[in-house]
């Protein structure tokens, strides 16, 4: 796979969106790896710092909440 930004290899692949991404043009970007409810019923994540990120996609800092889904 090439660089999003400029056509050289990529190093790895965006976290959020799938783009290659070479090491000059990765970014960083906590990863909500887990969503779940706790015994009061509040919705918390588990996150993973420093994530591989295009800089180009726009992942939402905070979960969406699913109000529907239940
Ligand atoms: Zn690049
Ligand atoms: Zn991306």
């Amino acid at each position: 796979m090439e660089c999003w930004h400029c056509s050289r290899p990529s190093h790895g692949t965006c976290r959020f969106c799938g783009r290659g991404v070479c090491r000059d043009h990765a970014q960083k970007m906590p990863f909500i790896l887990e969503i779940f409810k706790d015994k009061e019923g509040q919705n918390k994540a588990v996150v993973v710092d420093d994530t591989l990120w295009c800089g180009i996609c726009k992942p939402k800092e905070a979960p969406v909440v699913l109000k529907d889904l239940e």
